[in-house]
């Protein structure tokens, strides 16, 4: 039997995380963004981000004309219901 069986701390991926590609910390807040080239206008697409990744992951869909807001992932309630 395995010791790490009884410890019964599974690493179920029920937290939040940032969209940044290759980034596993937790995610702090998220961003609303819309491309109006393929998304009705009142469509959000939420991207997730840590502290660390918030502002490149700002100006990646602000260059793009895609973003319209971001709020701290805290207001969103249940987590893991992005998509
Ligand atoms: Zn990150």
């Amino acid at each position: 039997m395995n010791i790490f069986d009884l410890a019964g701390a599974p690493a179920e991926p029920s937290r939040a995380l940032c969209s940044r590609k290759a980034c596993r910390a937790d995610a702090a807040w998220q961003l609303l963004w819309n491309n109006p080239k393929i998304h009705t206008p009142e469509r959000r697409k939420i991207w997730l981000a840590c502290p660390e990744h918030r502002a490149w992951l700002e100006d990646y869909l602000q260059t793009r004309g895609l973003w319209k807001e971001t709020v701290p992932l805290s207001n969103a309630g249940v987590a893991g219901r992005a998509g």
